[in-house]
């Protein structure tokens, strides 16, 4: 049954250091809510279980999508549009803007955030990947100051994460590092658009001389919470791309992966998707020639 307003209180204040304040005056009592498309599910669904919502909404701060010399800093309530028609994001970060237009319709990417998306933490979040091959960092701020986070630690069980009850998601930190590299995204759902992953696979990786010498591996609907994939990572580092590198790759990746049967999918489908989905990525690399 749907949810009743009257026993929800909605504030705004507009201004971050007010929200902060409010988040460290009552630990717990009060839910960020930034674009709404969760939260506003489960109000409808009758199970939002947040008597208490502060608004992030206009706090320009927090929808910045600012470029530095070495780092492109996204605002945690920058919304999938916002990162879709960024020139930069395009250009050096594409599996980041192909992952934002995968996020339900163009009525979801208007008001859904990168911050929400994270914070959710569901194991099938569509920029998780491409942000975890980037190898991005957290930045989280609070009344007692500002920490950082590699996002690879971020999640810490199913929508489970690092933040306190006083802290927000404030930025997401990305290198601009990622120009030679080899990039590689896919999503396999039940349709092109508006369908959750299955399975998700996600890569960054550089080689010199024909030998892997950088990779960077990620999945969603794998495990718990999107996760990178070391194990698979350090079967592939220092190898040349051969068959038995293939063959070793793809059992790291099968001993490593926890996927659940679920509505969407088996554990099984998922298991031998992700491995073709390997399989794919590695005879990608070979077809470059490894000489970007
Ligand atoms: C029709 C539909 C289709 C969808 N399709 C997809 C899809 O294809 N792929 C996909 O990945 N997702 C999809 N989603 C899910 C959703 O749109 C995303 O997860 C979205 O990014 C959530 O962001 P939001 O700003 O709307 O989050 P909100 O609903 O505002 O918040 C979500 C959670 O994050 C917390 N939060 C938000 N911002 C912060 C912050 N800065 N600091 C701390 N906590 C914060 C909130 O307290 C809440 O717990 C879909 C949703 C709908 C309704």
């Amino acid at each position: 049954m749907r949810g009743d307003a009257s026993k929800h209180e909605l504030v705004a204040p507009g201004r971050l250091d007010a929200v902060l304040d409010l988040l460290a005056s009552e630990p717990g009592a009060w839910t960020p809510i930034a674009g709404g498309t969760e939260l506003m599910v489960a109000f409808c669904a009758g199970r939002l279980d947040a008597p208490r919502l502060v608004s992030l909404t206009g706090i320009p701060d927090l929808r910045a999508i600012e470029v530095r010399p070495h780092s492109v800093v996204i605002g945690s309530a920058a919304t999938f549009l916002d990162l879709r028609r960024h020139t930069i994001v395009g250009a050096e970060l594409p599996l980041l803007a192909r992952a934002a237009s995968w996020i339900g319709s163009i009525a979801n990417q208007s008001r859904a955030t990168l911050g929400g998306n994270l914070v959710n933490g569901s194991p099938a979040a569509d920029s998780s990947p491409a942000l975890l091959a980037y190898d991005a960092e957290i930045e989280i701020i609070s009344v007692r100051g500002r920490r950082r986070v590699p996002y690879s630690a971020f999640h810490t069980g199913y929508k489970r994460n690092v933040l306190s009850t006083d802290e927000l998601l404030y930025a997401i930190h990305l290198p601009r590092r990622f120009e030679r590299h080899v990039q590689y995204l896919r999503k396999v759902g039940t349709r092109r658009a508006m369908a959750i992953a299955k399975v998700a696979l996600a890569a960054t990786a550089l080689a010199e001389d024909g030998v892997i010498r950088e990779i960077r591996l990620a999945a969603a609907s794998l495990a718990p919470f999107p996760t990178r994939l070391f194990g698979t990572e350090a079967a592939l580092l220092g190898q040349a791309v051969t068959r038995e590198t293939a063959q070793s790759a793809r059992r790291a990746l099968l001993a490593e992966v926890k996927p659940i049967d679920d509505i969407r999918s088996t554990a099984e489908y998922r298991r031998r998707v992700a491995a073709n989905l390997l399989d794919e990525l590695l005879l990608s690399l070979r077809r470059e020639g490894w000489q970007r």
